[in-house]
């Protein structure tokens, strides 16, 4: 059975666990502009949640908000039942939130392993363990160990922003875009690796422009249209609403 036709670990019938993350009426603004106007967003414990839009909808902005990058003007951000909106990202991290970055921000003069060790500055030492998690996940960075960031290839490189969230040992782990400008089988196994994350206790948010392949990994997804929910429901209702095929999987209107 190939990747793409097997079904999900999880089904629609398994009673949802916890809340992990909640956003409640969240509004955000980048100075005059706007990002976010009043979105309401839930993410289970084990879920892996897909948060689709279109360029400029405000997907990177949520997932800053959340990691304390930037200041909601209105409404919460709770984490495990908690208020986080206005601690600060470092903090943040702390609490067992991950972020793998738009655009990776790999540190390019340093190696593969130092900018794990980066991952792991939580933490007094780093714990042999994670890295032994991270190279087993991502092979391709045990053979790089040594590597200039800046000389690996942009999958690698994407390997190595997910790699360096792990580090933290993350609960929820926040993905922005992480099949940007990469070969279709680079991104088969990118989101063949999220799976897998997931499979082994990692709440995954995952911010994607790839619609189909989110919606094929994910249990839920939202819709964000200019900064508002236009849309949310279970990934497979999702994938099969004609909207979501027009605006987002490049399907006519007819077919
Ligand atoms: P993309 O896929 O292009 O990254 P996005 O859905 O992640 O899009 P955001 O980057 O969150 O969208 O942007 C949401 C809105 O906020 C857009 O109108 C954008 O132009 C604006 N915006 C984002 N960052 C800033 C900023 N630093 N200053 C001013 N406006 C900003």
């Amino acid at each position: 059975m190939t990747t793409a036709t097997r079904p999900r670990h999880r089904t629609a019938t398994v009673t949802p666990g916890p809340a992990i993350l909640e956003l409640t009426r969240l509004h955000v603004s980048h100075g005059a502009v706007s990002a976010l106007g009043g979105i309401d967003m839930v993410v289970r414990e084990g879920e892996v949640v897909a948060l689709l839009g279109a360029n400029g909808a405000g997907k990177t902005t949520t997932l800053r908000t959340i990691s304390g990058l930037h200041r909601p003007t209105a409404g919460e951000v709770r984490f495990c039942g908690e208020r986080i909106d206005g601690v600060p990202s470092h903090s943040v991290v702390g609490l067992g939130i991950g972020h793998s970055p738009e655009g990776r921000r790999v540190f390019a003069d340093m190696t593969v392993l130092e900018n794990l060790r980066m991952g792991a500055y939580r933490f007094k030492r780093l714990r042999q363990e994670d890295l032994e998690r991270v190279f087993t996940l991502f092979p391709r960075l045990a053979e790089r160990r040594t590597q200039q960031a800046g000389t690996l290839s942009g999958g690698e490189q994407q390997m190595l922003a997910m790699g360096r969230a792990l580090m933290g040992r993350p609960e929820l782990l926040l993905l922005d875009e992480p099949s940007m400008g990469l070969a279709p089988l680079i991104v088969a196994q990118i989101f063949e690796i999220i799976r897998e994350i997931n499979a082994q206790g990692t709440t995954v948010l995952l911010v994607e422009q790839n619609a189909a392949q989110a919606l094929k990994i994910a249990d839920r997804g939202y819709v964000l249209e200019t900064g508002r929910i236009t849309m949310h429901g279970q990934a497979h209702d999702l994938l099969d609403d004609p909207r979501i095929r027009t605006a987002y999987l490049g399907e006519t209107a007819e077919g």
